[in-house]
């Protein structure tokens, strides 16, 4: 990856997408979003700034809005919660009305949301960007009690489940083994357990050196592998092991009171610290308005990202089915403003602007050391599915290039910066 095209790929974050056509009289338009993370606060914010003849409301039950990157970060112990924890003020500044509540219902036929608190909202267009679900049960023994003694920490939530898990950490004897189990392909940030192998053996190394990690994998093959591999072999030598599905690896049982973890082929792992991340699928709300196929997740349009069962309602982020993409907070910005772009012009009886998706993953592996993996996408010639640009992407250069790992820890900062600023300020 080249300075240049790094570069590019940071501005693209924030560029506008192609201007619209001009209409001779100004619409006025509701548009409404559900669910105030990486999609939903992209969309309401890059909505109120290149069509503000659109009336804008969020809704999102909580007040503010933990990341889960930078998650990872925290059980190391380099960020606090309140470092990666956004309000809504910023947004509210824009002219986007923000309604704390959960989305009960959507009737797509009347063009409008049930709300918790009673309220019905009306809209011309819809935005739903709710994440994801956790499957409680599909791994037997795991369910929303065991979450409190083996934390999952995948969906943060108010930030509970990482300070658990940070806890946990801080409080397991020097010497103890912290268990990972890590599900199989689909599912929320492709890298992010991997770099939370490598956080936490950063943790250990500086306080409980004689610790080990032993990573339970659903799967043969993991994003970034050769990097993070090199990575772990250079800076925590023999403490962690990672274990692939062809060698026992998928966990499909846990016993949370004796932090137990079983195998398929009933090997049982005793650890001092869990941590569960099990399958998941689309949100809730995207499930029980009937836009999830029978995959659990949302097929859509790959230019437009309207729902396949349901034109009109635009669904973003990792709830969706997005090709090669991968079901990333960087994706969920770039396709929340296509989908954006795509609401607009069809409101204004026009053809939706041509489609270029953004992604890059920055991982901290140890301190000051970045790695990354770059992709861009689009929608194919017929349309009918998303593809990656050929020669777009790639991963970081493997080798000793200590001062690559600096400059890309230094990135994934700026990323995570200006990712959030383009959100929610
Ligand atoms: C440990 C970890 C590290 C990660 N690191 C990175 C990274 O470095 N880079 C990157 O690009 N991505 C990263 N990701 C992935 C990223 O967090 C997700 O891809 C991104 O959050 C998806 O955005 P989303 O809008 O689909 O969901 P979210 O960001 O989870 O937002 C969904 C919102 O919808 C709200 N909601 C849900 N249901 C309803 C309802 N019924 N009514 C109203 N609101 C509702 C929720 O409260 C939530 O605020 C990481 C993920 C994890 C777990």
């Amino acid at each position: 990856m080249t300075a240049t095209r790094r570069a590019l790929l940071g501005a693209a974050l924030l560029a506008p997408l192609a201007a619209p056509r001009r209409v001779a009289a100004q619409t006025q338009a509701r548009l409404l979003v559900i669910g105030g993370g990486f999609g939903g606060a992209s969309a309401a914010s890059f909505a109120r700034r290149r069509f503000p003849w659109l009336e804008v409301t969020l809704v999102e039950p909580k007040a503010r809005f933990v990341t889960c990157p930078y998650g990872n970060l925290v059980l190391a112990g380099k960020r606090r919660i309140e470092q990666i924890s956004h309000g809504y003020d910023g947004l509210r500044a824009r002219g986007v009305r923000v309604v704390h509540d959960w989305a009960t219902g959507i009737d797509a036929a009347a063009r409008s949301v049930r709300l918790q608190g009673g309220q019905t909202l009306s809209y011309d267009r819809l935005i739903l960007s709710p994440g994801i679900a956790l499957r409680w049960g599909a791994l037997e023994g795991y369910d929303e009690a065991a979450a409190e003694r083996m934390p999952h920490a995948w969906v943060p939530g108010d930030g509970a489940q990482t300070t658990l898990l940070r806890r946990q950490l801080e409080e397991m004897p020097d010497g103890g083994v912290v268990g990972l189990a890590i599900p199989a392909n689909p599912f929320r940030c492709p890298p992010g357990p991997y770099e939370r192998i490598s956080m936490i053996a950063s943790y250990l190394k500086r306080h409980k050196p004689r610790s080990k990690i032993l990573a339970l994998d659903a799967k043969d093959a993991f994003s970034k592998q050769g990097l993070f591999q090199d990575a772990w072999a250079e800076l925590y030598p023999g403490m962690i092991e990672w274990v692939p599905a062809n060698r026992d690896g998928r966990v499909t049982r846990v016993d949370a009171r004796e932090r137990v973890l079983e195998s398929e082929f009933g090997e049982r792992h005793r650890v001092a610290v869990a941590n569960v991340i099990p399958p998941q699928s689309a949100a809730r709300i995207a499930i029980d308005a009937g836009l999830a196929n029978d995959t659990g997740w949302v097929p859509v349009n790959p230019v437009t990202f309207e729902s396949r069962a349901a034109p009109g309602i635009h669904v973003v982020g990792d709830a969706n089915i997005p090709g090669p993409m991968p079901k990333s907070g960087y994706i969920a910005n770039s396709t929340a403003k296509q989908a954006v772009a795509s609401a607009a012009a069809s409101l204004r009886g026009e053809r939706p602007p041509e489609a270029l998706y953004y992604n890059t993953c920055y991982s901290h592996v140890g301190e000051d050391y970045g790695i990354s993996i770059v992709g861009i996408f689009r929608p194919n010639a017929e349309g009918s599915a998303i593809v990656e640009v050929p020669n777009s992407g790639g991963v970081s250069p493997r080798g000793n290039l200590p001062e690559q790992r600096r400059l890309e820890a230094v990135y994934a900062d700026a990323w995570y910066e200006s990712i959030t600023r383009d959100m929610f300020a």
